[in-house]
This record gives C-alpha cells, sequence and structure tokens, in this order.
C-alpha cells in the first residue's frame, strides 16, 4: 500500500543562514506536491530565496491535529509532501509530531531530510561534552517554575541543553544561579549562523554578569548549554532518576535528611548519595 502512497519528507531549513540548506532539501521542495509549514508566509522568502513555487498548506501548533489527518488523506491519494517549520530541523521545539506519528502509523512512509538545528550546532561549537547529552526544549516561563525546573537537573551527569528567548536570557541565567553552582560551565550560543552570531563559554557567575552588563546580549535567540555535575559524573553507581529525586529533596530538605529520603525511595547508596548531594552544594 505504502507504494500508492505519497511520502512525507521531513525537510530542515536554516536557522538564520540561507546558505545552510542542503541540495537535497531545495531538491525535494521543489519536487513535492505540498509544503506542510508552521508560518505559510515564513516560509515563502525562503522558498522565493531559491525559485521554489507556492504549493504552501499551513501546520502550526493550534491546527496541527486537524490538519495532519487531512495531510494523511493527502498522503494516501499519492501526493507528497514537505513538512517544513520556520527554521531548523522540524519537531525539535516546532510543530509536526501529530503528523509524524500519523504517518506512521498509517504505514507510510517518513523521510528525514536532515539539515540545521540550533542545539546540534550550538553542542559543535561549544567545547563541552557531546558523547552524551540531554536536550530540555524551552525553560519554563514563570521564575518559580523555572528554578524547579533547574533544580531538578542540577544534578544531571551529562550536559544538557534549553533553548531560550531574547525576552527571558536574563531571567533565565539569574534563576539557574539560585540552583546551580556559580562555578558551574555553561555555553551561551546567540544569534548562530547569523551576523551577530556570539558563542561565549564562561562559568555560570560569569555568564549571568556579562548578560546583566551588555544589553547585546539580551538580543537575539539563544541556546544554553550547561555542563554536567561533575562529582556525579564519577560516581557511576547514582543513577539518574535517584539524582533527579535527590535534586527535588534538597530544595526542600537539609543534606542528611534528603540523602536518607532518597536512599528510602530509590534505594541507592548512602555514601553514593551523600557524595552527589554535596556536589550540589559546592
Ligand atoms: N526547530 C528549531 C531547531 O531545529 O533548532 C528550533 C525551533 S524553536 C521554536 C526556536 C528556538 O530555537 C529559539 O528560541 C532559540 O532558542 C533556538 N534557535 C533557533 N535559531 C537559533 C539561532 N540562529 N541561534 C540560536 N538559537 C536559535
Amino acid at each position: 500500500m505504502a507504494n500508492q502512497c505519497g511520502k512525507l519528507y521531513v525537510v530542515a531549513t536554516p536557522i538564520g543562514n540561507l546558505g545552510d540548506i542542503s541540495f537535497r532539501a531545495i531538491e525535494t521542495l521543489k519536487q513535492v506536491d505540498l509544503i506542510a509549514a508552521e508560518d505559510t508566509r515564513h516560509v515563502g522568502m525562503l522558498l522565493r530565496h531559491y525559485g521554489i513555487g507556492n504549493k504552501r498548506v499551513s501546520l502550526h501548533q493550534h491546527n496541527e491535529d486537524r490538519a495532519s489527518l487531512a495531510l494523511l488523506e493527502k498522503l494516501r491519494a499519492g501526493l507528497s509532501i514537505a513538512l517544513v517549520s520556520d527554521a531548523g530541523t522540524p519537531l525539535l521545539s516546532d510543530p509536526g509530531m501529530p503528523l509524524v506519528k500519523l504517518v506512521k502509523e498509517a504505514g507510510l512512509d517518513v523521510v528525514p531530510i536532515p539539515g540545521a538545528c540550533a542545539l546540534i550546532a550550538a553542542l559543535s561549537a561549544a567545547g563541552l561534552p557531546v558523547s552524551q547529552f540531554t536536550f530540555e526544549g524551552f525553560a519554563p516561563r514563570t521564575s518559580s517554575a523555572r528554578k524547579t525546573f533547574f533544580g531538578e537537573r542540577a544534578l544531571t551527569p551529562v550536559t544538557w541543553v534549553i533553548y531560550e528567548s531574547s525576552h527571558r536570557i536574563l531571567a533565565c541565567l539569574q534563576d539557574m544561579a539560585t540552583v546551580l553552582p556559580l562555578d558551574r560551565e555553561i555555553v551561551i550560543a546567540r544569534e548562530l549562523t547569523k551576523l551577530h552570531e556570539t558563542i561565549v563559554k564562561t562559568t555560570l557567575a560569569e555568564a549571568v554578569a556579562l548578560v546583566e552588563r551588555d544589553d547585546n546580549m539580551r538580543k537575539g535567540e539563544f541556546v544554553v548549554i550547561i555542563d554536567g555535575a561533575a562529582v556525579v559524573k564519577a560516581e557511576q553507581d547514582v543513577t539518574e532518576e535517584q539524582l533527579r529525586v535527590l535534586g527535588v529533596l534538597l530544595k526542600e530538605c537539609s543534606i542528611k535528611t534528603a540523602v536518607a529520603l532518597a536512599v528510602e525511595i530509590t534505594g541507592g547508596r548512602k555514601k553514593s548519595l551523600y557524595q552527589a548531594a554535596l556536589a550540589t552544594q559546592q
């Protein structure tokens, strides 16, 4: 059945510099019958730049369940469709997940056309360990939710990455500094691939000071990369779940109580959890 049906191509587009698109992506956008775009006007600029005709349909977070069903019917009817977002790789903090899930569940082909992605671009130039990392999307919008969010990740043993907007970058870093050690290494990657691209690797304390004093460091789009918790990396016998539980408890209790409760909840070793807890207080 998949043979008579059209394919869904998930196409990455540039995150700033229009040169960052693959030949295959351009060919795919030219050849498909329809382009499902987050913002049809926005993608119009890209399509005009490459001389690609107008065959856009809208697929954004407010219509994606309904629009995905309609697109599945078009694929079943034999049309080929490219999915693009405003910038970078669709689905990564962008619409597309319901469509891809639906199409796969229907047994039809989903073909990735890889390319730019802000988090991967930032990691590739950050100078922090990347053999393992976690991508955490956007941090919550309110200060209290952000502190909880960062507290839960304070003991994450691997590099972690968040997206942030110009409106919240300063508040985000200030909140991070209330729950993470001030000497934790972080990288601020701003306006990647654009004229004012800036990639700064420094401590959390310095990052807050820099963004406070330099207006330009509050402009544009941001990826923030945070080094994993140092001592915890050496503690191979502490699992990520144990660290998460410990992180939550440490926000409310003394080290002694938090460790005792974490041992009871997770069954972890007291000595290891105690060392992990100490690492967060440094
Ligand atoms: N799907 C996109 C991707 O593949 O990176 C991400 C879309 S998400 C809605 C937009 C966020 O990605 C921005 O708020 C920013 O955090 C990050 N971002 C996108 N482009 C960027 C750039 N050129 N430089 C730094 N961060 C960027």
